[in-house]
């Protein structure tokens, strides 16, 4: 081997390590502008937005060319309140040419989004629309009843989300009904009281069980002194979930009294009691009919019978207090006092668990935050 041999092996050497180098290098630039799209992703694990929001903007800045980097910048920006953004970031990958068809769909959804974020509903809805027309998926059809929702088309909403119980085993019958009774309560409220009755009655027709419906239903009964239909709405509710006994008692009241009834109520007190042993509220009730009717004996009876279980329930001792001050026996009444806990508050209304919205019934679905709950019974002058 001559030394010319010897150099030239040295310089294909030196060449070599020279290319390789430079893809090395290559590779590690790449991956230099990648790791800020994964940090990203990093920080939206650890539920940093804000962090992954500035290594997204980043990335971009150095000029990243995965499209989910800019779909994802795109959607923190619009959480983060600034739609415009958003919408301008997406606009500009709607054009882009290099797509896959899974990507042009999340273009468009995101576009959907933001355009609802901007209030443009209308718009949103035609994005998600033009979508549904190709493929139709949950996330779509939650979509589109929320937004038609928000411009009150009420029809259409109640159209996606039966659709979607077709899609999701979570969105049941009942959830329809249940939303259609929220919808009726929002027609009430706006005093279309025929509008409210039908949609009921169509709720109703999907669901025949349907709590909320049938609440509100003997509520509006009892409104329009239709004694008879309030009572077989009472029944029909109290048969399936006596639970509702707290919140139907004033209507029922009103209902039979009104009606000059008063044996019909007794009979059907003393049969929700012979259902349900120890249940406070139906003997209060009942005490209460006979204090009325002033049968005071028959009334301390009542609650005397049932005194174990109502160390729960202050009420019901309070009920049995004032019974005894008006038969005279001031002692037994104060002796009944002592052990009442005073914390009893009265007045409620029914609240979301998950939102808080408010509301005069015991609805089934929320339509504030759209969520299939039942709303919890609240007091007023409570702190929680
Ligand atoms: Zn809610």
């Amino acid at each position: 081997m001559n030394i010319k041999t010897v150099l030239l092996i040295i310089f294909a050497v030196a060449v070599l390590l020279l290319v390789l180098l430079l893809i090395f290098q290559k590779k590690r630039k790449q991956k230099g502008k990648r790791s800020k799209y994964i940090d990203a992703l990093y920080s939206l694990i650890d539920g940093d937005r804000t962090q992954a929001l500035s290594f997204l903007t980043t990335a971009v800045k150095q000029g990243e060319t995965d499209i989910s980097a800019y779909l994802l910048l795109g959607n923190l920006l619009r959480e983060q309140g600034e739609p415009e953004k958003a919408l301008q970031i997406h606009m500009g990958l709607s054009v882009r040419k290099d797509l896959s068809s899974k990507e042009i769909l999340e273009v468009q959804v995101s576009l959907a989004d933001d355009f609802a974020s901007l209030g443009r509903t209308e718009k949103a809805i035609k994005t998600l629309e033009k979508l549904s027309k190709k493929s139709r998926s949950k996330e779509m059809l939650f979509k589109l009843h929320t937004y038609y929702h928000k411009l009150q088309d009420y029809e259409r909403s109640t159209e996606m989300l039966r659709e979607l119980s077709r899609y999701d085993s979570e969105i049941s019958k009942r959830t329809v009904a249940s939303y259609m009774t929220s919808i009726a309560n929002e027609l009430y409220e706006r005093g279309n009281v025929k509008g409210s009755k039908e949609l009921l009655d169509k709720a109703l027709k999907i669901d025949k069980d349907c709590p909320s419906a049938i609440f509100f239903l003997g509520k509006l009964a009892t409104e329009d002194h239709d004694i008879k239909k309030a009572s077989k709405m009472w029944h029909l509710l109290l048969d399936k979930d006596i639970s509702y006994f707290e919140d139907v008692k004033r209507y029922l009241e009103s209902s039979f009294y009104e009606g000059g009834d008063f044996d019909a109520f007794e009979e059907m007190l003393k049969e929700l009691i012979d259902k349900n042993l120890n249940n406070a509220p139906i003997a209060v009730a009942l005490a209460s009919f006979y204090n009325k009717k002033g049968e005071l004996g028959k009334a301390i009876d009542v609650l005397e019978d049932n005194i174990v279980s109502f160390n729960l329930a202050p009420y019901a001792s309070i009920k049995l207090a004032e019974l005894y001050i008006e038969k005279g026996n001031n002692r037994k009444a104060v002796e009944i006092l002592q052990n009442v806990n005073f914390d009893e508050r009265k007045r409620y209304y029914y609240k979301c668990p998950k939102c808080g919205y408010r509301s005069d019934l015991p609805l089934n679905y929320c339509s504030n935050c759209f969520k299939a709950v039942s709303f919890e019974r609240s007091y007023e002058n409570s702190n929680s």
